[in-house]
């Protein structure tokens, strides 16, 4: 059966592992966070009906567990 739905893939736009340390030398500034699928310094957008901000380009909120591990927000 290859009609199943698989939740963790619907917001993602690459098959790739999510970066685990951001990598060297990379700045990431005031309001910016490091998107780990997609290897990028981005500002998270707002979803205001969520209350979540979400990455921009694969829409992975800021609540995802990689993206909270890698830029350090785990509360
Ligand atoms: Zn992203």
């Amino acid at each position: 059966m290859d009609d199943q739905i698989n939740l963790f893939s619907i917001n993602r736009n690459k098959d790739k592992e999510p970066d685990k340390v951001i990598p060297e030398g990379v700045k990431v500034g005031r309001g910016m966070l490091w998107c780990p699928y997609c290897s990028i310094v981005v500002k998270f957008t707002k979803d205001k009906q969520l209350g979540v901000s979400k990455c921009p380009f694969c829409g992975i909120s800021d609540r995802d567990y990689n993206v909270k591990i890698i830029n350090k927000i785990w509360k």
